[in-house]
């Protein structure tokens, strides 16, 4: 089959990925082999094709997949054969520790990642535990699909974690592909939403989604806020996102990673027992959760479409901000 392997991390100038004709997978006991249609390019691939961190080599890179149930291994009996499933970042977890005993899978020690530890989407197959493919709900076209599987995922959970409640009002700061579908939910949900970005382009689809007002991130919002998700890696906005929190309120961070984070003011920014945490994966609950959500609400996300082996040039026009939309690849 015809995969984008990632033999040695460099910039994504140099054209990391190869374009190989690598042997078809062959699912064992409880797997299913998926026969990818597409698969997102997410901010997470640049970071691992760049070696930013550390995946286990060679690998395929893709953890936003979207295809048909191709071959059942012995004993894999969830899906039905030709039956669409979605893949995404959390490949296995273990099951047996203390995390996965107490429904934190997200923070197994043991947990495997799709396009990371093992092989992931840019491949015309891949293979995966049955149960940890998810359903996608009918009415999504094939290719708008992936963005549901990373970002809308990782999105939902940094939302969830704030501990929203009808009426609240959220500001989300950084509107990238993940906050473009945690908006989504709030609005659903009865929030009322504030947005923090520098874009011109990225408030209008904002206000377009429903946020009551948009502004650049050092303006006051009309009043104080009692959740909030930080979506952009920027260590300098949590203060800021802080400040005008409501006391007793909910800031989560939404990213993989962030820059050094100021020096805080106990009064100023965390005292009237604001809170203040990271959100880090996700499981496989809030996943299920996400797909029931996209299908009702329903959730609209908007991709670009690419082929294969064009993605070495996606993960370029990524790291230069200027994709349009989420970059998918056509497989
Ligand atoms: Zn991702
Ligand atoms: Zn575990």
């Amino acid at each position: 089959m015809r995969a984008m392997v990632l033999h040695e991390p460099k910039p994504a100038e140099e054209n990391p990925l190869r374009l190989e004709d690598v042997p078809v997978p062959e699912p064992g006991d409880r797997e299913i082999r998926v026969k990818i249609t597409y698969c997102g390019v997410c901010h997470t691939d640049l970071h691992t094709v760049e070696g930013e961190i550390k995946a286990k080599l060679p690998v395929i890179p893709g953890h936003e997949i979207v295809g048909v149930v191709d071959k059942k291994g012995k004993n894999a009996n969830r899906f039905e054969m030709g039956e669409r499933v979605g893949i995404a970042w959390l490949n296995y977890t273990c099951g047996e520790c203390e995390y996965c005993k107490k429904g934190m899978e997200n923070l197994c020690p043991n947990a495997r990642f799709t396009g990371f530890h093992v092989n992931g989407g840019y491949a015309e197959y891949t293979i995966i535990h049955e149960d940890f493919a998810y359903k996608i709900p009918s009415l999504f076209p094939d290719e708008h699909a992936p963005p549901l599987l990373c970002a809308g995922i990782v999105g939902y959970r940094a939302y969830k974690l704030t501990e929203p409640r009808r009426g609240d009002k959220l500001a989300i700061f950084g509107f990238g592909a993940s906050a473009a579908i945690a908006i989504q939910i709030a609005i659903y949900m009865g929030l009322e939403v504030y947005v923090f970005t520098r874009n011109p382009e990225r408030r209008k689809l904002a206000e377009f989604l429903g946020a009551s007002w948009t502004g650049d991130y050092n303006d006051t919002p009309p009043s104080k806020y009692e959740r909030c998700v930080v979506y952009t890696p920027a260590g300098w906005m949590v203060p800021v996102a802080l400040e005008h929190l409501k006391p007793g309120g909910v800031v989560s961070l939404g990213g993989i990673y962030m820059t050094e984070i100021p020096p805080m003011d106990y009064e100023r920014h965390l005292y009237y027992e604001k809170k203040l945490l990271s959100t880090t994966a996700a499981t496989r609950k809030d996943g299920e959760e996400l797909m029931e959500l996209a299908g009702k609400i329903p959730i609209r996300t908007h991709t670009q479409v690419f082929g294969l082996e064009e993605a070495n040039e996606v993960l370029k026009i990524l790291k230069k901000r200027q994709l349009k939309a989420t970059g998918v690849l056509k497989i």
